[in-house]
């Protein structure tokens, strides 16, 4: 009679040891499907556009051609490039132009075109540029059949990192960019605890696949943090080239 007892006193040790042998033997096999369902949270709804070029339903459109009341004059007061047929020009001495709103992390599109008659060379055809919180910038420049020094041709992250490939269409042809930007962090004695990082694709061709930015855009030395705010305005450059943008949206993530 003890025995008895005892014996089925041990049946559910012994179940619960081969269950632990066999998840141990098998792996994971004997976990169901559901235990590595994540329900929460679920991602909220965005109507993307008719294509990749179009701003998808969460985007803050930043100029769709018809005006620029989302930018300024880096210089104060309304800016100055020139409208028409849906794009707006650098109109040179002008100075850059900024958006009116800051941003920091983000997603965004926009489209370039440097002027169809080539005039100057090297990093004085078709230069413009596109400074991510004021700072970064990502090259713009007539980059086709036009060599200048590599990290500082279209697509480069200016004087820090070479494009991948060079994906450029040719001179008065529109362009775009895909930007992927996460912004530096700074602790609050002004240290950089993450830098930035950032992703292009050029045309639909990756060109900067996450890469660590040293620092902001300098044009002489070496380039060292210096902390800002969390967001600060997307600027566009004149360096004196009639150079075209259109369709500007922007992401916030
Ligand atoms: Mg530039």
């Amino acid at each position: 009679m003890k025995k008895t007892a005892a014996f089925f006193f041990c049946i559910p040790f012994m179940v619960l040891m081969g269950m632990l042998l066999s998840t141990s033997l098998f792996g994971q096999s004997k976990l169901p499907p559901e235990a590595t369902e994540v329900w929460e949270p679920e991602p909220r709804v965005v109507t993307p556009g008719t294509t990749p070029s179009d701003a998808p339903s969460d985007a803050i459109v930043l100029f769709d051609g018809s005006d620029l009341s989302a930018w300024e004059s880096v210089n104060g007061g309304e800016a100055k490039w020139a409208l028409s047929d849906g794009a707006m020009t650098v109109v040179k001495g002008t100075g850059a132009i900024q958006t009116r709103q800051g941003f920091g992390d983000c997603q965004l599109h926009i489209e370039w075109r440097t002027p169809a008659e080539v005039v100057g060379e090297g990093q004085g055809r078709g230069n413009s540029g596109i400074f991510l919180q004021s700072n970064y910038e990502v090259q713009v420049l007539d980059s086709y059949n036009n060599r200048t020094y590599s990290n500082g041709q279209a697509a480069s992250i200016y004087k820090q990192h070479i494009p991948l490939v060079n994906a450029c269409r040719p001179p008065g042809t529109w362009q775009t960019y895909d930007i992927i930007y996460s912004a530096p962090r700074f602790n609050k004695d002004g240290m950089v605890v993450r830098p930035a990082y950032v992703t292009v694709i050029h045309n639909g061709v990756l060109v900067q696949n996450h890469v660590e930015l040293r620092g902001p855009t300098v044009y002489i030395g070496l380039p060292s943090y210096k902390a800002h705010a969390d967001k600060l305005p997307l600027m566009l450059q004149d360096h004196g080239n009639p150079v075209s943008y259109r369709n500007i949206w922007i992401r916030e993530l």
